[in-house]
C-alpha cells in the first residue's frame, strides 16, 4: 500500500510541528580563538578580527530587533563543532560563522562563502533517511521521517540562500574582483547543523593588499554590514 500524503498536509504539519519562537535567533561565530589563533597577516589575526566583526554584526542586527547569541565573546578555545552544538540546543534559526584566510603563496584574495550541510543531508543535497526519527508529539512515526526529510531540505535551501545573499552583500562593498563565490564543502558535512548554517570567509590576511585592508575599521565596518544585511535580508524573507 502506498501512502500518500499532499503537500498541503506536511506543510501543515511542519507549521504545527515545529512551530519555533517568534523572534527570530541568530547565532554568530567568531571563528577561532584561545589557543587556536587561525590565519596571521601583518599585525592581524583571525581569531580578533573574526571577534571585532561578530560584535559589530550582533550590535546592528539587535538594533533591528533580532535576538543575537555569539558563539564566544572572549578569548577562548572551542571546536566547530561545540559552536553547532550551542545553536542547535537553542535552538537558532540560523548560524554563522565568520572566518579570514592566509593562503600558502599569500597571493590570494576574495571572500567566500561555504554552505554547511545540515545534519542528514549528503553534499549533493540529498536528504539522508535515519531509522530515528525527530520526536514530534501526535505525529505518527512514518509521516515524521517524512516531515524530516523536508526540513532537511528546506533547510539546506536557505542555507544557499543565505550564502548566495552573504556574496553578494560582500560583492557590493568589496568589489566584483574578490568574489570567489558559494562553495560546498565536504568536510563540513557531519558539524550537525540542524538550521540553516554558512560559513563565511571575508577575505585572506596574508594577502599584501588586502591584508592591511582588513586591518582597517572603515572595512571591518562594511563587512559587518554586508553580514548584518544578508542576515536580514534572509529572515525578512
Ligand atoms: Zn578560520
Amino acid at each position: 500500500m502506498v501512502k500518500v500524503i499532499t503537500i498541503a498536509a506536511v506543510l501543515g504539519m511542519i507549521g504545527t510541528a515545529s512551530a519555533g519562537p517568534i523572534s527570530p535567533i541568530v547565532v554568530l561565530d567568531p571563528g577561532h580563538g584561545g589557543s587556536n589563533s587561525g590565519a596571521r597577516g601583518a599585525g592581524l589575526v583571525e581569531k580578533q578580527l573574526t571577534l571585532t566583526l561578530a560584535t559589530q554584526v550582533a550590535d546592528r542586527l539587535r538594533a533591528r530587533g533580532i535576538t543575537v547569541e555569539l558563539t564566544r565573546t572572549d578569548d577562548r578555545t572551542l571546536t566547530l563543532r561545540q559552536r553547532v552544538a550551542h545553536a542547535n540546543r537553542l535552538p537558532a534559526d540560523l548560524f554563522i560563522s565568520i572566518h579570514a584566510n592566509a593562503s600558502p603563496t599569500r597571493s590570494q584574495r576574495g571572500f567566500e562563502t561555504f554552505v554547511l550541510t545540515p545534519r542528514g543531508v549528503d553534499v549533493d543535497g540529498r536528504a539522508l533517511r535515519s531509522d530515528t526519527p525527530t520526536p514530534r508529539p501526535g505525529v505518527p512515526a512514518d509521516i515524521a521521517l517524512v516531515l524530516d526529510d523536508v526540513e532537511r531540505g528546506t533547510s539546506q535551501w536557505k542555507a544557499a540562500d543565505l550564502a548566495a545573499r552573504m556574496q553578494r552583500a560582500l560583492r557590493d562593498r568589496r568589489g566584483t574582483a574578490g568574489d570567489r563565490g558559494v562553495r560546498q564543502d565536504a568536510h563540513h558535512v557531519l558539524l550537525g547543523a540542524t538550521m540553516p548554517a554558512v560559513l563565511v570567509e571575508v577575505g585572506f590576511l596574508d594577502h599584501p593588499v588586502e591584508g592591511k585592508s582588513l586591518a582597517e575599521p572603515t572595512t571591518q565596518k562594511r563587512l559587518a554590514d554586508a553580514i548584518a544585511e544578508a542576515i536580514e535580508d534572509q529572515l525578512s524573507d
